[in-house]
């Protein structure tokens, strides 16, 4: 563990541990993600060989602000602005929606994010736009107070102005597999929230419904770890910690090493973005696992060869996070929930998990 206060890495043993990393969302260029969701708990119990499941369910948020050059979280505006009224527009003004689904703009979540992603590549745009101004500017500041104020810190008067949209990242429905207690594969470690996989979400989850797995599984792990407890802590069977490798906790400065760390890191967001995102195809997900494969090995060279700091391993684990959805994807020959694949448009009648 790092200890921020002292940037120095604690070792401590433990009889059980909780893993609540949260999700993985970073790994692609536009996210509603924080910049810890790094997805270090998958990453770390894959390489413990761990079972990871069902890591090509990635649900994109069909509306989060378009703001150009933006790296890192993008704010979201939440679907209740269409649920109000809000209308979604291309380029040339048209009220896209009604073409893709008969709800328009209140059809769930996915296809609203295929529909918004075919504009954005039909029209080469970077974005679509959010129609707000008809509404009445007292409600929309009552209702939406923070999406007010954000627009208009960036010029935007939604009663004026319609609003740059793009679908980002959002949430992570698979992650290390568990049963109902919050059990991994391996013995004595536990996982909870939103890098776990209870299967709860199946292959494409309801909006906020992340409180099943970050309150309701993580209350009910607490209650079965803290009984164990109760009954008697057994001794821990390892009591070595292993040694830790030479670390550099003020982070990498190193021109090359930075190189490394930046740039493949702004590849990898980019390869995950083009190839593996709201549509995929067998051809692009190819493509995807060759580009990872050299990242990978760049990066292990550089782990293998340099002091280790929170930079290199975030990206270690993001890489990891990339080739797992990648792979999964890869597997996965049916297009379901949030998995659409060109190549295999239909859904198997086989429902199946895929495990890694
Ligand atoms: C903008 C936005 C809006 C959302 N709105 C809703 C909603 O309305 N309803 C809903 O149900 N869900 C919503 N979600 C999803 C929901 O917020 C998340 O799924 C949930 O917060 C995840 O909780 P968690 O405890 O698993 O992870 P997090 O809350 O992300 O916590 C993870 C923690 O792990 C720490 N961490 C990560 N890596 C390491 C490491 N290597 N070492 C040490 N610590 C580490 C982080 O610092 C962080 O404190 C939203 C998500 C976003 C991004």
């Amino acid at each position: 563990m790092l200890n921020l206060e002292t940037n120095q890495i604690e070792t401590i043993l433990s009889n059980y541990i909780y893993l609540a990393t949260g999700g993985n969302g970073q790994v692609y260029r536009t996210t509603t993600n924080p910049a810890i969701a790094t997805g270090d708990g998958v990453a770390m119990v894959y390489r413990a060989k761990g079972r990871i499941e069902n890591m090509e369910f990635i649900q994109f948020h069909p509306t989060a602000l378009y703001e150009p050059g933006l790296l890192g979280q993008a704010f979201l505006i939440t679907e209740a602005v269409r649920g109000d009224g809000g209308i979604l527009r291309n380029k040339s003004g048209e009220a896209f929606m009604e073409r893709y689904d008969e709800r328009k703009d209140l059809a769930p979540r996915d296809i609203v994010a295929r529909a918004i992603d075919n504009e954005m590549k039909v029209t080469g745009t970077e974005h679509v736009w959010l129609d707000c101004r008809h509404f009445e500017k007292e409600k929309f500041i009552e209702h939406f107070p923070n999406i007010y104020e954000k627009c208009k810190s960036i010029g935007i008067d939604i009663t004026k102005d319609m609003i740059p949209v793009a679908p980002a990242a959002h949430y992570s429905c698979g992650g290390i597999k568990v049963d109902e207690k919050g059990r991994t594969s391996i013995r004595n470690l536990y996982a909870v929230g939103e890098c776990s996989s209870t299967g709860l979400h199946g292959a494409n989850r309801l909006a906020s419904n992340s409180l099943l797995e970050a309150m309701v599984f993580a209350h009910r792990c607490f209650e079965y770890v803290s009984q164990k407890v109760v009954n008697g802590v057994p001794p821990s069977q390892y009591r070595k910690t292993a040694p830790v490798p030479e670390w550099n906790a003020r982070g990498s400065s190193h021109p090359k090493e930075m190189i490394v760390i930046t740039q493949s890191l702004k590849e990898l967001r980019q390869v995950m973005s083009d190839y593996v995102g709201i549509v995929r195809n067998n051809y692009r997900l190819q493509r995807a696992s060759r580009r990872i494969d050299i990242l990978w090995d760049e990066t292990e060279e550089l782990y293998r060869s340099s002091k280790v700091s929170p930079q290199l391993l975030e990206l270690r684990n993001m890489i990891t996070i990339g080739y797992l959805i990648i792979k999964s994807a890869i597997f996965r020959k049916e297009s379901r929930g949030l998995n659409y694949n060109t190549d295999y448009p239909e859904k198997s009648n086989l429902v199946q998990n895929i495990v890694l």
